[in-house]
C-alpha cells in the first residue's frame, strides 16, 4: 500500500487524515487531479508506480494500483470522506474504480 508523505497532496499542509484510491493508474490520476493539478497527481502516481510497484519511470503498472492519499477536509471538498490514517482497523474510506469506467478491457487484472 502507497504512502505519499504526511502532508496533504493538495495544499502540503500536516495532516492525520486521508482516504484511499485502488484502480488503473489513469483512474488514480483522474481521482487526485479534484485535488491537485494534473501535472502534479501524474507526478505522484508515476511516484507510487516506481515506489511501490518497479515500474521504470514513466511506466505504470498493468494492474490496479493502491494508494492512500493524504489529504486535509479543506481540499478533500465534498469529492472525497476522510477518514483518520492512524486507525489500522477500519482504515479511511477507499474508493475502487468502477468495472463501467475502467480505461482498459476487462475486470481488475492481478499480478
Ligand atoms: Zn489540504
Amino acid at each position: 500500500m502507497g504512502k505519499f508523505t504526511n502532508t496533504c497532496a493538495g495544499c502540503l499542509r500536516p495532516t492525520d487524515t486521508g482516504f484511499g484510491l485502488v484502480g488503473e493508474a489513469e483512474w488514480l490520476v483522474a481521482g487526485l487531479m479534484q485535488m491537485m493539478p494534473e501535472g502534479q497527481a501524474i507526478a505522484m502516481v508515476e511516484r507510487l508506480a516506481q515506489d511501490e510497484y518497479g515500474c521504470d519511470p514513466g511506466c505504470v503498472p498493468p494492474i490496479d494500483m493502491e494508494v492512500i492519499v493524504r489529504a486535509c477536509a479543506g481540499c478533500a471538498g465534498e469529492t472525497f470522506e476522510l477518514g483518520l490514517l492512524a486507525n489500522v482497523e477500519p482504515g479511511p474510506p477507499s474508493y475502487r474504480q468502477p468495472d463501467e469506467s475502467r480505461f482498459r478491457m476487462g475486470p481488475a487484472q492481478t499480478a
